[in-house]
């Protein structure tokens, strides 16, 4: 008897090894943003002012950063479970050239749009 692979599960397992390159990615880019943050000590007064921006714009990318972390590992939970690629909303099977496109959707295309 032949074992069938399910082409669905196996896009899902794609899926899942390019969100867990796509984390490692991000937790390295968070270690270097933490670390620029550190080392970001005003010199000089006058440059006490670009250096606050400095430190906003990098707390705000990492804020980003952090919550596509947060979006990723629950997307790997659902893939673990076995209810990655449901939509959260109708309950219909999200389509799976979307899922490539957006790994962390949650919810199909007629009811995102
Ligand atoms: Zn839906």
């Amino acid at each position: 008897m032949a074992i069938g692979i399910d082409p669905e599960m196996e896009t899902y397992q794609e899926i899942a090894k390019a969100l867990e390159n796509r984390l490692a990615e991000l937790t390295s880019n968070i270690t270097e943003i933490d670390n620029e943050l550190r080392s970001l000590l005003p010199a000089d007064w006058k440059e006490q002012a670009t250096q606050l921006e400095n430190q906003d714009a990098l707390e705000g990318i990492e804020k980003s950063k952090l919550q596509e972390i947060h979006q990723i590992r629950e997307a790997l939970q659902r893939i673990g479970e076995g209810s990655y690629g449901v939509c959260a909303q109708c309950g219909e099977t999200i389509d799976p050239r979307r899922l490539k496109a957006l790994p962390t959707a949650t919810r199909c295309i007629a009811c995102a749009g």
